[in-house]
Protein backbone atom coordinates (compact mmCIF):
# COMPACT_ATOMS: atom_id res chain seq x y z
CA UNK A 1 0.00 0.00 0.00
CA UNK A 2 1.23 3.02 -0.95
CA UNK A 3 1.39 5.76 2.20
CA UNK A 4 3.76 8.26 0.80
CA UNK A 5 1.46 11.19 -1.40
CA UNK A 6 2.47 14.24 -2.59
CA UNK A 7 0.01 17.13 -1.31
CA UNK A 8 -2.22 19.23 -3.33
CA UNK A 9 -1.51 21.81 -4.65
CA UNK A 10 -3.58 24.46 -2.75
CA UNK A 11 -2.41 22.47 0.33
CA UNK A 12 1.09 23.31 -0.62
CA UNK A 13 0.51 26.71 -1.18
CA UNK A 14 -1.27 27.42 1.98
CA UNK A 15 1.50 26.18 3.96
CA UNK A 16 4.01 28.35 2.06
CA UNK A 17 1.15 30.88 3.02
CA UNK A 18 1.44 30.72 6.43
CA UNK A 19 5.03 31.39 6.39
CA UNK A 20 4.62 34.32 4.76
CA UNK A 21 1.41 35.63 6.37
CA UNK A 22 1.05 35.83 9.76
CA UNK A 23 -1.11 38.32 10.82
CA UNK A 24 -3.00 41.11 8.70
CA UNK A 25 -0.03 43.20 10.12
CA UNK A 26 2.01 40.93 7.67
CA UNK A 27 -0.17 41.42 4.86
CA UNK A 28 0.59 45.35 5.38
CA UNK A 29 4.06 44.58 5.70
CA UNK A 30 4.00 42.88 2.21
CA UNK A 31 2.08 45.53 0.46
CA UNK A 32 3.91 48.54 1.48
CA UNK A 33 7.62 47.17 1.46
CA UNK A 34 6.46 46.54 -2.51
CA UNK A 35 5.01 49.94 -2.85
CA UNK A 36 8.87 51.07 -1.83
CA UNK A 37 10.54 49.15 -4.05
CA UNK A 38 7.91 50.24 -6.55
CA UNK A 39 9.47 53.92 -6.18
CA UNK A 40 6.38 55.07 -4.59
CA UNK A 41 6.31 58.70 -3.37
CA UNK A 42 3.12 58.32 -1.62
CA UNK A 43 0.95 55.36 0.15
CA UNK A 44 -2.32 55.24 1.78
CA UNK A 45 -3.22 51.86 3.94
CA UNK A 46 -6.49 51.66 4.66
CA UNK A 47 -7.91 49.03 6.82
CA UNK A 48 -10.91 47.77 8.25
CA UNK A 49 -11.43 45.42 11.55
CA UNK A 50 -7.84 45.40 12.26
CA UNK A 51 -7.09 44.58 8.57
CA UNK A 52 -9.34 41.01 9.50
CA UNK A 53 -11.88 42.30 6.98
CA UNK A 54 -10.07 45.01 4.44
CA UNK A 55 -6.46 45.92 3.74
CA UNK A 56 -6.09 48.17 0.87
CA UNK A 57 -2.84 49.80 0.16
CA UNK A 58 -2.66 52.25 -2.96
CA UNK A 59 0.60 53.48 -4.27
CA UNK A 60 1.62 55.86 -7.30
CA UNK A 61 4.80 54.35 -8.19
CA UNK A 62 5.83 52.66 -11.16
CA UNK A 63 2.50 50.26 -11.73
CA UNK A 64 2.41 47.27 -13.40
CA UNK A 65 1.24 46.14 -17.55
CA UNK A 66 -1.19 43.55 -18.22
CA UNK A 67 1.64 40.97 -18.64
CA UNK A 68 3.54 41.74 -15.13
CA UNK A 69 0.13 41.79 -13.38
CA UNK A 70 0.18 38.35 -14.49
CA UNK A 71 2.91 36.74 -13.62
CA UNK A 72 3.08 39.04 -10.14
CA UNK A 73 0.64 36.71 -8.17
CA UNK A 74 2.44 33.55 -8.87
CA UNK A 75 5.06 31.88 -6.75
CA UNK A 76 8.66 32.68 -6.69
CA UNK A 77 7.59 35.63 -9.28
CA UNK A 78 9.93 39.03 -8.92
CA UNK A 79 11.37 41.77 -10.92
CA UNK A 80 14.31 42.31 -8.10
CA UNK A 81 16.74 39.63 -8.30
CA UNK A 82 17.84 37.26 -11.41
CA UNK A 83 20.51 35.30 -10.51
CA UNK A 84 21.81 33.76 -7.45
CA UNK A 85 24.34 36.49 -6.46
CA UNK A 86 21.80 39.13 -6.30
CA UNK A 87 21.01 37.83 -3.24
CA UNK A 88 23.75 38.71 -1.82
CA UNK A 89 23.13 42.58 -2.91
CA UNK A 90 20.03 43.31 -2.12
CA UNK A 91 18.93 46.62 -2.55
CA UNK A 92 15.02 46.48 -2.40
CA UNK A 93 12.94 45.24 0.41
CA UNK A 94 11.18 42.04 -1.07
CA UNK A 95 13.19 40.17 -3.37
CA UNK A 96 11.66 36.48 -2.87
CA UNK A 97 8.51 36.50 -4.94
CA UNK A 98 6.04 35.13 -2.80
CA UNK A 99 4.56 37.66 -0.94
CA UNK A 100 1.71 38.52 -3.53
CA UNK A 101 1.03 34.42 -4.22
CA UNK A 102 0.89 33.81 -0.40
CA UNK A 103 -1.75 36.51 0.21
CA UNK A 104 -3.24 35.69 -2.85
CA UNK A 105 -3.69 32.02 -1.55
CA UNK A 106 -5.40 32.84 2.01
CA UNK A 107 -7.32 35.68 1.27
CA UNK A 108 -9.32 37.60 -1.57
CA UNK A 109 -7.04 39.65 -3.25
CA UNK A 110 -7.30 42.32 -6.13
CA UNK A 111 -4.53 44.12 -7.88
CA UNK A 112 -5.42 46.89 -9.79
CA UNK A 113 -2.17 48.91 -11.60
CA UNK A 114 -1.22 50.89 -14.37
CA UNK A 115 2.13 51.74 -15.58
CA UNK A 116 3.39 55.33 -14.46
CA UNK A 117 4.02 56.66 -17.85
CA UNK A 118 2.28 58.73 -19.68
CA UNK A 119 1.63 56.84 -22.89
CA UNK A 120 -0.08 54.53 -21.02
CA UNK A 121 -4.12 55.34 -20.26
CA UNK A 122 -5.49 52.03 -19.42
CA UNK A 123 -5.17 50.19 -16.36
CA UNK A 124 -5.63 46.44 -15.76
CA UNK A 125 -7.24 44.08 -12.58
CA UNK A 126 -6.37 40.74 -11.49
CA UNK A 127 -8.13 38.45 -8.95
CA UNK A 128 -6.66 36.07 -6.80
CA UNK A 129 -9.84 34.26 -4.87
CA UNK A 130 -8.49 31.60 -2.18
CA UNK A 131 -5.48 30.53 -4.76
CA UNK A 132 -7.63 30.60 -7.76
CA UNK A 133 -6.68 33.83 -10.46
CA UNK A 134 -8.83 35.23 -12.32
CA UNK A 135 -7.59 37.96 -15.35
CA UNK A 136 -6.35 40.81 -16.10
CA UNK A 137 -9.09 42.39 -17.76
CA UNK A 138 -8.80 46.02 -18.58
CA UNK A 139 -9.44 48.55 -15.85
CA UNK A 140 -9.75 52.07 -15.24
CA UNK A 141 -6.80 53.10 -12.68
CA UNK A 142 -4.15 55.82 -12.05
CA UNK A 143 -0.88 55.68 -12.00
CA UNK A 144 0.38 52.94 -9.78
CA UNK A 145 -0.84 50.32 -8.11
CA UNK A 146 -3.59 49.67 -5.90
CA UNK A 147 -3.94 46.57 -3.95
CA UNK A 148 -6.97 45.21 -1.77
CA UNK A 149 -7.32 41.88 0.66
CA UNK A 150 -10.61 40.89 1.83
CA UNK A 151 -11.39 38.47 4.32
CA UNK A 152 -8.17 37.25 5.13
CA UNK A 153 -8.09 34.04 5.98
CA UNK A 154 -11.10 32.79 5.38
CA UNK A 155 -9.88 29.44 4.09
CA UNK A 156 -7.74 29.30 6.82
CA UNK A 157 -10.05 28.73 9.99
CA UNK A 158 -7.52 27.43 12.35
CA UNK A 159 -5.43 30.86 11.20
CA UNK A 160 -8.16 32.77 11.98
CA UNK A 161 -8.54 31.73 15.45
CA UNK A 162 -5.10 32.73 16.12
CA UNK A 163 -5.93 36.67 15.66
CA UNK A 164 -6.61 38.81 18.43
CA UNK A 165 -9.30 41.71 18.75
CA UNK A 166 -9.28 43.94 15.78
CA UNK A 167 -8.18 46.78 17.71
CA UNK A 168 -5.05 44.57 18.70
CA UNK A 169 -4.44 43.64 15.30
CA UNK A 170 -4.59 47.26 14.00
CA UNK A 171 -2.18 48.05 16.84
CA UNK A 172 0.66 46.05 15.01
CA UNK A 173 -0.47 47.48 11.93
CA UNK A 174 -0.03 51.08 13.32
CA UNK A 175 3.88 49.69 14.59
CA UNK A 176 4.45 47.84 10.66
CA UNK A 177 3.46 51.30 9.09
CA UNK A 178 5.19 53.66 11.49
CA UNK A 179 8.53 51.46 11.15
CA UNK A 180 8.58 51.48 7.34
CA UNK A 181 7.59 55.62 7.68
CA UNK A 182 10.70 55.94 9.96
CA UNK A 183 13.04 54.29 7.12
CA UNK A 184 11.31 56.36 4.52
CA UNK A 185 11.23 59.75 5.09
CA UNK A 186 10.78 61.37 1.53
CA UNK A 187 7.41 59.10 1.29
CA UNK A 188 4.06 60.37 2.48
CA UNK A 189 2.21 57.81 4.34
CA UNK A 190 -1.56 57.82 5.46
CA UNK A 191 -3.29 54.68 7.77
CA UNK A 192 -6.89 54.89 7.98
CA UNK A 193 -8.63 52.13 10.34
CA UNK A 194 -12.06 52.04 9.99
CA UNK A 195 -12.48 55.19 8.17
CA UNK A 196 -10.23 57.25 11.27
CA UNK A 197 -7.08 58.59 9.97
CA UNK A 198 -4.46 56.89 12.36
CA UNK A 199 -1.41 58.24 10.15
CA UNK A 200 -0.67 60.95 8.67
CA UNK A 201 2.94 61.58 7.99
CA UNK A 202 3.77 64.55 5.37
CA UNK A 203 6.90 63.76 2.98
CA UNK A 204 10.09 65.34 4.89
CA UNK A 205 12.06 67.37 2.50
CA UNK A 206 15.42 66.16 1.55
CA UNK A 207 17.61 69.17 2.29
CA UNK A 208 20.99 67.70 1.83
CA UNK A 209 21.68 67.92 5.56
CA UNK A 210 22.05 64.99 8.37
CA UNK A 211 18.55 66.11 9.37
CA UNK A 212 16.58 64.55 6.55
CA UNK A 213 14.15 62.10 8.71
CA UNK A 214 14.03 64.28 11.77
CA UNK A 215 10.86 65.57 11.13
CA UNK A 216 9.39 62.01 10.67
CA UNK A 217 11.08 60.88 13.86
CA UNK A 218 9.47 63.42 15.91
CA UNK A 219 6.32 63.01 13.86
CA UNK A 220 6.32 59.41 15.05
CA UNK A 221 7.49 59.05 18.23
CA UNK A 222 5.47 62.01 19.46
CA UNK A 223 6.19 65.82 19.98
CA UNK A 224 7.61 65.78 23.08
CA UNK A 225 10.74 64.66 21.50
CA UNK A 226 11.24 67.71 19.70
CA UNK A 227 14.66 69.24 20.45
CA UNK A 228 15.42 66.44 22.79
CA UNK A 229 16.91 64.29 20.44
CA UNK A 230 20.68 64.01 20.39
CA UNK A 231 22.46 63.31 17.02
CA UNK A 232 24.69 60.92 16.59
CA UNK A 233 26.70 59.49 13.60
CA UNK A 234 29.47 57.81 13.24
CA UNK A 235 32.00 55.70 10.92
CA UNK A 236 33.67 52.67 10.75
CA UNK A 237 35.71 50.31 8.46
CA UNK A 238 32.95 48.12 7.16
CA UNK A 239 30.42 49.42 9.78
CA UNK A 240 28.40 52.73 10.29
CA UNK A 241 25.52 54.46 12.40
CA UNK A 242 23.42 57.23 12.58
CA UNK A 243 20.78 58.55 14.17
CA UNK A 244 18.83 59.97 17.22
CA UNK A 245 18.84 58.84 20.52
CA UNK A 246 17.09 60.55 23.79
CA UNK A 247 15.34 59.91 26.83
CA UNK A 248 11.91 59.10 28.08
CA UNK A 249 10.84 56.58 25.80
CA UNK A 250 8.42 54.27 26.32
CA UNK A 251 9.26 51.11 29.01
CA UNK A 252 10.21 47.80 26.98
CA UNK A 253 12.50 49.78 24.34
CA UNK A 254 9.01 50.10 22.27
CA UNK A 255 10.74 53.05 21.37
CA UNK A 256 13.72 52.07 20.14
CA UNK A 257 13.74 51.18 16.57
CA UNK A 258 17.09 49.85 14.50
CA UNK A 259 17.32 49.90 11.26
CA UNK A 260 19.73 47.50 9.60
CA UNK A 261 20.64 48.48 5.94
CA UNK A 262 17.57 49.74 6.18
CA UNK A 263 15.43 47.52 7.21
CA UNK A 264 13.73 47.77 10.50
CA UNK A 265 15.36 44.91 12.77
CA UNK A 266 14.48 43.78 16.48
CA UNK A 267 17.75 42.82 17.18
CA UNK A 268 19.06 41.73 21.00
CA UNK A 269 22.38 42.34 20.14
CA UNK A 270 21.62 46.44 19.12
CA UNK A 271 19.24 46.88 21.87
CA UNK A 272 21.47 45.39 24.39
CA UNK A 273 24.45 47.78 23.04
CA UNK A 274 22.16 50.68 23.03
CA UNK A 275 21.15 50.44 26.85
CA UNK A 276 24.86 49.96 27.74
CA UNK A 277 25.66 52.82 25.62
CA UNK A 278 23.10 54.73 27.37
CA UNK A 279 24.44 53.59 30.63
CA UNK A 280 21.26 53.17 32.36
CA UNK A 281 20.23 56.72 32.12
CA UNK A 282 16.84 55.68 31.22
CA UNK A 283 14.97 57.08 33.73
CA UNK A 284 12.73 54.76 36.14
CA UNK A 285 9.89 53.00 34.23
CA UNK A 286 10.65 54.80 31.37
CA UNK A 287 13.09 53.43 28.40
CA UNK A 288 15.23 54.38 25.71
CA UNK A 289 14.09 56.59 22.70
CA UNK A 290 16.16 56.32 19.61
CA UNK A 291 15.96 55.72 16.01
CA UNK A 292 19.05 54.16 14.21
CA UNK A 293 20.37 53.19 10.74
CA UNK A 294 23.20 51.08 10.81
CA UNK A 295 25.24 50.00 7.71
CA UNK A 296 27.28 47.07 7.80
CA UNK A 297 28.71 45.61 4.46
CA UNK A 298 26.19 43.67 3.25
CA UNK A 299 28.30 40.31 2.79
CA UNK A 300 28.59 40.99 6.93
CA UNK A 301 24.79 40.13 7.44
CA UNK A 302 22.79 37.70 6.43
CA UNK A 303 19.50 39.14 4.79
CA UNK A 304 17.97 35.82 3.97
CA UNK A 305 16.23 35.40 6.90
CA UNK A 306 12.71 34.40 7.17
CA UNK A 307 10.18 36.94 5.91
CA UNK A 308 7.69 37.14 8.96
CA UNK A 309 11.00 37.98 11.23
CA UNK A 310 13.10 40.72 11.61
CA UNK A 311 16.27 38.75 13.00
CA UNK A 312 19.64 38.88 12.18
CA UNK A 313 22.55 37.29 11.65
CA UNK A 314 26.23 39.06 11.88
CA UNK A 315 29.74 37.73 10.61
CA UNK A 316 31.04 39.69 13.82
CA UNK A 317 28.06 40.42 16.57
CA UNK A 318 31.05 41.68 19.18
CA UNK A 319 32.46 43.90 16.96
CA UNK A 320 28.98 45.63 15.79
CA UNK A 321 27.92 45.31 19.38
CA UNK A 322 30.60 47.28 20.79
CA UNK A 323 30.84 49.86 17.61
CA UNK A 324 26.73 51.01 18.37
CA UNK A 325 27.42 51.10 22.33
CA UNK A 326 30.59 53.35 22.04
CA UNK A 327 28.87 55.08 19.08
CA UNK A 328 25.75 56.28 21.42
CA UNK A 329 28.12 56.95 24.64
CA UNK A 330 30.03 59.15 22.32
CA UNK A 331 26.99 61.10 21.22
CA UNK A 332 25.53 61.34 24.87
CA UNK A 333 29.20 62.51 25.96
CA UNK A 334 28.78 65.49 23.52
CA UNK A 335 26.03 66.53 24.63
CA UNK A 336 26.48 67.96 27.95
CA UNK A 337 22.74 68.49 28.71
CA UNK A 338 21.56 65.49 29.00
CA UNK A 339 22.83 63.86 32.19
CA UNK A 340 20.56 62.32 34.70
CA UNK A 341 22.80 61.07 37.57
CA UNK A 342 22.30 58.36 39.52
CA UNK A 343 20.56 60.36 42.59
CA UNK A 344 18.31 62.39 40.57
CA UNK A 345 17.31 58.91 38.93
CA UNK A 346 16.06 57.49 42.51
CA UNK A 347 14.49 60.74 43.21
CA UNK A 348 12.20 61.50 40.47
CA UNK A 349 10.80 58.14 40.89
CA UNK A 350 7.78 57.39 42.90
CA UNK A 351 8.81 54.26 44.44
CA UNK A 352 11.92 52.17 43.90
CA UNK A 353 14.82 52.53 40.67
CA UNK A 354 13.19 50.26 38.21
CA UNK A 355 14.48 49.17 34.86
CA UNK A 356 12.08 48.68 31.96
CA UNK A 357 15.00 48.00 29.58
CA UNK A 358 17.03 45.95 31.77
CA UNK A 359 13.68 43.67 32.46
CA UNK A 360 13.58 43.35 28.86
CA UNK A 361 16.83 42.90 28.01
CA UNK A 362 16.93 39.50 30.76
CA UNK A 363 13.88 38.67 29.15
CA UNK A 364 15.11 37.97 26.00
CA UNK A 365 18.12 36.75 27.61
CA UNK A 366 15.92 34.33 29.66
CA UNK A 367 14.21 33.12 25.98
CA UNK A 368 17.48 32.82 24.56
CA UNK A 369 18.57 30.04 26.93
CA UNK A 370 15.08 28.37 27.14
CA UNK A 371 14.43 29.61 30.17
CA UNK A 372 10.78 28.99 31.35
CA UNK A 373 8.80 32.73 31.67
CA UNK A 374 6.88 31.51 34.72
CA UNK A 375 7.44 30.04 37.50
CA UNK A 376 9.16 26.64 37.01
CA UNK A 377 9.69 24.70 40.29
CA UNK A 378 13.94 24.25 40.11
CA UNK A 379 16.32 25.68 37.94
CA UNK A 380 16.43 26.58 34.44
CA UNK A 381 19.88 26.85 32.21
CA UNK A 382 21.99 27.32 35.29
CA UNK A 383 25.24 26.24 35.98
CA UNK A 384 24.43 22.38 37.27
CA UNK A 385 27.31 22.67 39.71
CA UNK A 386 25.97 25.47 41.44
CA UNK A 387 25.13 24.48 44.91
CA UNK A 388 21.40 25.39 45.00
CA UNK A 389 18.83 24.48 46.53
CA UNK A 390 16.69 22.21 44.49
CA UNK A 391 13.47 22.64 46.91
CA UNK A 392 11.91 25.42 48.77
CA UNK A 393 14.12 26.61 51.46
CA UNK A 394 11.76 26.23 54.63
CA UNK A 395 12.90 26.40 58.46
CA UNK A 396 14.60 28.17 60.64
CA UNK A 397 18.30 28.06 61.40
CA UNK A 398 19.38 31.47 58.93
CA UNK A 399 21.25 34.22 60.87
CA UNK A 400 21.71 37.49 58.64
CA UNK A 401 25.55 38.48 58.16
CA UNK A 402 25.10 41.57 56.02
CA UNK A 403 24.15 42.64 52.52
CA UNK A 404 26.91 41.93 49.83
CA UNK A 405 26.81 44.43 46.97
CA UNK A 406 23.60 45.77 47.48
CA UNK A 407 22.16 42.50 45.60
CA UNK A 408 22.71 39.56 48.00
CA UNK A 409 22.11 38.89 51.39
CA UNK A 410 24.50 36.41 53.04
CA UNK A 411 23.30 34.21 56.05
CA UNK A 412 25.22 31.88 58.38
CA UNK A 413 22.92 28.70 58.72
CA UNK A 414 23.34 26.78 62.11
CA UNK A 415 24.74 23.85 60.31
CA UNK A 416 27.85 25.90 59.82
CA UNK A 417 26.85 26.48 56.06
CA UNK A 418 26.93 29.74 54.17
CA UNK A 419 23.32 30.68 52.73
CA UNK A 420 23.65 33.50 49.64
CA UNK A 421 20.29 34.99 49.06
CA UNK A 422 19.26 37.16 45.59
CA UNK A 423 17.64 40.06 47.61
CA UNK A 424 15.38 40.63 44.23
CA UNK A 425 14.35 36.64 43.52
CA UNK A 426 13.63 36.40 47.34
CA UNK A 427 10.99 39.38 47.58
CA UNK A 428 9.73 38.84 44.38
CA UNK A 429 8.97 34.46 44.85
CA UNK A 430 7.76 35.28 48.44
CA UNK A 431 4.95 38.40 46.68
CA UNK A 432 3.93 35.81 44.26
CA UNK A 433 3.17 33.41 46.32
CA UNK A 434 0.98 35.29 48.70
CA UNK A 435 -0.90 36.54 45.78
CA UNK A 436 -1.69 33.10 44.59
CA UNK A 437 -3.02 32.84 48.01
CA UNK A 438 -4.96 35.51 48.26
CA UNK A 439 -6.11 34.22 45.16
CA UNK A 440 -6.90 30.47 46.10
CA UNK A 441 -8.74 32.38 49.07
CA UNK A 442 -11.06 33.91 46.69
CA UNK A 443 -9.68 37.64 47.08
CA UNK A 444 -6.33 39.26 46.29
CA UNK A 445 -6.64 42.40 48.86
CA UNK A 446 -7.17 45.61 46.80
CA UNK A 447 -6.04 49.09 47.25
CA UNK A 448 -8.12 52.14 45.85
CA UNK A 449 -6.00 54.70 44.50
CA UNK A 450 -6.79 58.21 46.16
CA UNK A 451 -6.63 59.52 42.73
CA UNK A 452 -7.59 56.94 39.50
CA UNK A 453 -4.35 57.01 37.59
CA UNK A 454 -4.44 57.57 33.98
CA UNK A 455 -1.47 55.60 31.98
CA UNK A 456 -0.94 56.61 28.84
CA UNK A 457 0.11 53.55 26.72
CA UNK A 458 -0.57 53.64 22.86
CA UNK A 459 -2.88 52.08 20.68
CA UNK A 460 -1.87 48.54 20.87
CA UNK A 461 -0.56 48.06 24.34
CA UNK A 462 -4.41 49.62 25.66
CA UNK A 463 -5.76 47.33 23.47
CA UNK A 464 -4.09 43.89 24.65
CA UNK A 465 -4.71 45.86 28.70
CA UNK A 466 -8.46 45.84 27.85
CA UNK A 467 -8.50 42.11 25.86
CA UNK A 468 -7.34 40.87 29.63
CA UNK A 469 -9.99 43.02 32.05
CA UNK A 470 -11.78 39.97 33.00
CA UNK A 471 -8.06 38.69 34.22
CA UNK A 472 -7.09 42.28 36.11
CA UNK A 473 -9.80 42.28 37.68
CA UNK A 474 -9.50 38.55 39.17
CA UNK A 475 -5.78 39.86 40.06
CA UNK A 476 -7.05 42.51 42.04
CA UNK A 477 -7.14 45.34 39.49
CA UNK A 478 -9.65 47.95 38.55
CA UNK A 479 -8.84 49.27 35.12
CA UNK A 480 -11.25 51.21 32.79
CA UNK A 481 -10.50 51.85 29.16
CA UNK A 482 -9.94 55.57 28.62
CA UNK A 483 -9.41 56.41 24.82
CA UNK A 484 -6.58 57.28 23.44
CA UNK A 485 -4.27 55.15 23.40
CA UNK A 486 -5.07 54.97 27.42
CA UNK A 487 -6.26 53.71 30.26
CA UNK A 488 -7.76 54.46 33.70
CA UNK A 489 -6.38 52.77 37.11
CA UNK A 490 -8.70 52.67 39.72
CA UNK A 491 -7.13 50.19 42.31
CA UNK A 492 -4.43 47.81 42.52
CA UNK A 493 -3.57 44.59 44.37
CA UNK A 494 -2.35 46.02 47.81
CA UNK A 495 0.89 44.69 48.13
CA UNK A 496 1.70 46.79 45.09
CA UNK A 497 2.26 49.45 47.63
CA UNK A 498 2.94 52.98 46.36
CA UNK A 499 4.89 51.17 43.31
CA UNK A 500 4.66 53.27 39.99
CA UNK A 501 2.14 52.14 37.81
CA UNK A 502 2.55 52.99 34.55
CA UNK A 503 5.92 51.34 33.83
CA UNK A 504 3.51 48.11 35.12
CA UNK A 505 1.05 48.65 32.81
CA UNK A 506 3.80 48.92 29.94
CA UNK A 507 4.78 45.34 30.81
CA UNK A 508 1.71 43.99 31.52
CA UNK A 509 1.21 44.70 28.02
CA UNK A 510 4.11 43.40 27.16
CA UNK A 511 3.06 40.01 28.80
CA UNK A 512 -0.12 39.73 27.41
CA UNK A 513 0.64 40.65 23.81
CA UNK A 514 2.72 36.89 23.79
CA UNK A 515 -0.70 35.29 25.33
CA UNK A 516 -3.42 33.79 23.10
CA UNK A 517 -6.64 35.76 23.22
CA UNK A 518 -8.24 32.69 24.68
CA UNK A 519 -5.94 31.92 27.48
CA UNK A 520 -7.11 30.07 30.92
CA UNK A 521 -8.29 33.37 33.04
CA UNK A 522 -6.12 31.54 35.72
CA UNK A 523 -3.03 31.47 33.25
CA UNK A 524 -3.45 34.80 32.65
CA UNK A 525 -4.03 35.79 36.57
CA UNK A 526 -1.20 34.10 37.30
CA UNK A 527 1.39 35.96 34.79
CA UNK A 528 -0.33 39.33 36.12
CA UNK A 529 0.89 37.95 39.67
CA UNK A 530 4.75 37.30 38.44
CA UNK A 531 4.49 41.11 36.93
CA UNK A 532 3.09 42.19 39.86
CA UNK A 533 5.37 40.64 42.15
CA UNK A 534 8.28 41.26 40.18
CA UNK A 535 7.38 45.45 40.32
CA UNK A 536 6.67 45.80 43.91
CA UNK A 537 10.30 44.07 44.85
CA UNK A 538 12.80 45.17 46.35
CA UNK A 539 15.51 45.68 43.37
CA UNK A 540 19.46 44.36 42.78
CA UNK A 541 20.96 47.92 43.89
CA UNK A 542 18.72 48.68 46.89
CA UNK A 543 20.18 49.36 50.19
CA UNK A 544 18.51 47.39 52.66
CA UNK A 545 18.21 48.56 56.58
CA UNK A 546 19.46 45.72 58.97
CA UNK A 547 15.63 45.66 59.79
CA UNK A 548 14.80 44.72 56.50
CA UNK A 549 17.39 42.38 55.88
CA UNK A 550 15.76 40.21 58.83
CA UNK A 551 12.32 40.96 57.63
CA UNK A 552 13.11 39.07 54.55
CA UNK A 553 15.49 36.69 56.15
CA UNK A 554 12.10 35.70 58.43
CA UNK A 555 9.95 35.77 55.61
CA UNK A 556 12.06 33.24 53.89
CA UNK A 557 12.01 31.10 57.06
CA UNK A 558 8.22 31.49 56.80
CA UNK A 559 7.19 30.65 53.84
CA UNK A 560 9.88 28.65 51.56
CA UNK A 561 11.73 30.31 48.74
CA UNK A 562 13.49 28.18 46.25
CA UNK A 563 13.20 30.61 42.70
CA UNK A 564 12.35 33.35 41.41
CA UNK A 565 8.62 33.47 39.41
CA UNK A 566 10.68 33.14 36.23
CA UNK A 567 12.84 29.74 37.57
CA UNK A 568 15.79 32.00 38.75
CA UNK A 569 17.79 30.76 41.79
CA UNK A 570 16.88 32.77 44.54
CA UNK A 571 19.10 30.75 47.46
CA UNK A 572 22.50 29.28 47.03
CA UNK A 573 23.88 27.26 50.02
CA UNK A 574 27.73 27.08 50.41
CA UNK A 575 28.51 23.83 52.99
CA UNK A 576 31.27 24.46 55.58
CA UNK A 577 33.10 21.78 53.97
CA UNK A 578 33.85 23.65 50.93
CA UNK A 579 34.65 26.65 52.68
CA UNK A 580 37.11 24.14 54.66
CA UNK A 581 38.99 22.99 51.55
CA UNK A 582 39.48 26.36 50.29
CA UNK A 583 41.73 27.11 53.22
CA UNK A 584 42.91 23.73 53.10
CA UNK A 585 41.73 22.78 56.00
CA UNK A 586 40.76 19.19 55.12
P1 LIG B 1 8.86 40.42 -4.29
O1 LIG B 1 8.50 41.75 -3.70
O2 LIG B 1 9.63 39.57 -3.33
O3 LIG B 1 9.50 40.52 -5.63
P2 LIG B 1 6.03 40.02 -4.41
O4 LIG B 1 5.18 38.79 -4.49
O5 LIG B 1 5.84 40.90 -3.24
O6 LIG B 1 7.53 39.57 -4.50
O7 LIG B 1 5.82 40.85 -5.72
C1 LIG B 1 6.07 40.25 -6.99
C2 LIG B 1 6.41 41.30 -8.03
O8 LIG B 1 5.26 42.09 -8.30
C3 LIG B 1 7.46 42.29 -7.58
O9 LIG B 1 8.77 41.82 -7.84
C4 LIG B 1 7.13 43.51 -8.42
O10 LIG B 1 7.74 43.42 -9.70
C5 LIG B 1 5.64 43.41 -8.61
N1 LIG B 1 4.90 44.32 -7.69
C6 LIG B 1 4.34 43.98 -6.51
N2 LIG B 1 3.74 45.04 -5.92
C7 LIG B 1 3.95 46.09 -6.74
C8 LIG B 1 3.59 47.50 -6.68
N3 LIG B 1 2.91 48.00 -5.64
N4 LIG B 1 3.97 48.27 -7.71
C9 LIG B 1 4.67 47.76 -8.75
N5 LIG B 1 5.05 46.47 -8.86
C10 LIG B 1 4.70 45.63 -7.87
MG1 LIG C 1 7.32 41.99 -2.07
Amino acid sequence: MARIKCLPRDVVEKIAAGEVVERPASVVKELVENAIDAGASAIAVEISEGGMARIAVVDDGCGMDPEDLKSCVLRHATSKIAVGEDLFRIGTMGFRGEALAAIGAVSRLAILSRPNSPDVVEGARIDVDGGVANGPVVAGCAGGTQVEVRDLFFNVPARRKFLRSAAVEAGHIMDVVETLALSHPSIRFDLTADRNRRLSLPVCIDDGSAMLGMERVISVLGGKFRGRLIPLEERGVEISIHGWVAEGGRAGGKDAHFFLNRRPVRDRILMHALVEGLEEREIAGAGPAAVLWIEIDPMQVDVNVHPAKREVRYAKGGAVHDFVKASVRKAIAACGSWIVDRESRIVMNDSYPSDGVALTMRRFEDRRLGVPLLYKEGIGEVDRDLPLLTSPYKGGGLRPLGQLGLSYILCEHEDGSLALIDQHAAHERLAFDVLRAQFADGRVHVQRLLIPQRVELGAKESAVIIEQLGALENAGFEVEPFGGGSVMVKAVPEILGDAAVAPLFARLADEFEELCSSVALAEAVERIFAVVACHRQVRAGDKLSPDEVSALVADIERHGVATCPHGRPAIVRIERSEIDKWFKRT
